[in-house]
């Protein structure tokens, strides 16, 4: 394979980044990751893991290890406004392993993220330099050129076949490598925090997601047991607040509205960003995870889309000449893909927070869709397989 012997540099040990460069290890390139912060960082609390995404970790032998840290719930409730009473209450559990051959599970962003690392730290083939300071990246003809000021005040250049941006939603490489655009704020705030699972057992099932609607607001929760936590991300419209603010969403209801209240973490705001850019890589430099297509999370696809970019990027790269032509054919099999999941997202927010009458209908709706809908209505995004595409 091209790849044997050849040499990547990533930006950024986010998700994304990791699982790229355990994806392109096993084709036996060489893999430095340049991460600006000084250990791995993994901001924020939950992550729902779909089986699109969970399906490429397996086969990079991270099944186990994910096993261990995780849930897989065995469904998802949605609560109308107010209500102590869920209208739906979603399957996951068996019947995802049984028809999407992977789990969905909820696990912490940190727990998935120490997975990954330890498991890039088994690859001789890839480096991780954190705490960079600076780097700057030349596509030639032959690979790229990048010079990196490191954490000691050292600089170095180095060259390898390609420079994959994995460096989240306000990337240097799509600004400043390749002159793309900045991501859009899209008024909209996550507010996270912790409670332990004790805070909230009255009112939410230990073996369940938790979705509250609300007007203007939508609440989700779900217990990570392997940390006595639950998850709780609260998500309204409005601007970055000042220090200290709290979220004050109207008319929670009783239930809602006691999780809300319960002991715990501060809340944590986190604006929300989308990416959309018509170019993805320029020579032998290119994109990837949010950096690419940063988009709500409101379909909680967001680090699956960098996994999936991962695993269809990484043979890419092994099989062909040059990672131009990698990048060029990865553009055309992700953009339709991404874009898509990007603007069910989008919908979904606009969905969740619909004001009375219209969450009334809303409500009729998903309650007459039953509890199987979703796993036809998002096939498409579930099932989505480029079948095992590492190295025999
Ligand atoms: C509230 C919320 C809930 C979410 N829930 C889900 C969910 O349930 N399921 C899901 O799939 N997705 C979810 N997402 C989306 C998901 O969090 C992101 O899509 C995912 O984390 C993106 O991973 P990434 O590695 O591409 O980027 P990032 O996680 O942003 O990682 C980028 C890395 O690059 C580093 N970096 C940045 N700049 C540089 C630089 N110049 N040089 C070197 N390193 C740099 C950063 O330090 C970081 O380590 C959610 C997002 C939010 C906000």
């Amino acid at each position: 394979m091209p790849a044997t012997g050849r040499s990547y540099i990533i930006a950024g040990a986010g998700i994304t980044g990791m699982t790229m460069a355990l994806a392109l290890a096993k084709f036996g390139a060489t893999i430095v990751l340049l991460e600006r912060s000084a250990t791995i960082q993994e901001f924020g609390a939950g992550l729902q893991i779909s089986p699109n995404a969970r399906r490429i970790l397996d086969r990079l032998g991270l099944s186990d290890a994910l096993d261990q840290v995780s849930l897989e719930p065995e469904a998802l409730d949605v609560y109308p406004q107010g209500s102590r009473r869920p209208l739906i209450s979603m399957e996951l559990g068996a019947i995802m392993r049984e028809r999407f051959g992977a789990p969905y599970a909820v696990m912490h962003r940190a727990d998935l993220a120490d997975v990954l690392y330890k498991a890039c730290r088994r690859f001789a083939n890839i480096d991780i330099v954190f705490g960079v300071r600076d780097w700057d990246v030349v596509s030639h003809a032959r690979g790229v050129t990048v010079a990196v000021d490191e954490a000691n005040g050292q600089s170095r250049t180095a060259r390898a076949a390609g420079f994959i941006g994995a460096d989240g939603v306000h990337s240097k490489t799509r600004l400043a490598a390749l002159d793309g655009p900045p991501a859009q704020f899209r008024n909209r705030i996550a507010w996270r925090r912790l409670v332990p699972f004790d805070a909230v057992a009255d009112e939410i099932a230990p073996d369940r997601v938790s979705v509250f609607f609300g007007s203007g607001f939508h609440l989700v929760c779900y217990p990570l047991p392997h940390r006595r936590q639950v998850n709780l991300a609260l998500f309204m419209p409005g601007q970055m607040p000042k220090d200290g603010a709290q979220p004050k969403p109207v008319d929670p209801g009783p239930k809602a509205g006691a999780i809300l209240a319960a002991e715990g973490d501060e809340w944590t705001p986190w604006p929300m960003y989308t990416v959309e850019t018509p170019l993805w890589h320029q020579g032998n430099i290119g994109l990837a995870g949010d950096a690419a297509h940063a988009m709500v999370p409101f379909q909680a696809q967001g680090a699956a889309m960098g996994i999936e970019d991962a695993a269809t990027l990484a043979p890419l790269l092994a099989g062909t000449e040059t990672a131009e032509a990698a990048f060029s054919r990865y553009a055309e099999m992700r953009k339709p893909r991404a874009s898509r999941v990007a603007a069910l997202s989008a919908e979904n927010g606009r969905i969740f927070h619909m004001p009375w009458p219209l969450s009334l209908a809303r409500d009729t709706v998903m309650r007459l869709q039953g509890p199987r809908a979703h796993l036809n209505r998002l096939d498409w995004i579930y099932a989505h397989d480029l079948g095992d595409t590492s190295p025999s």
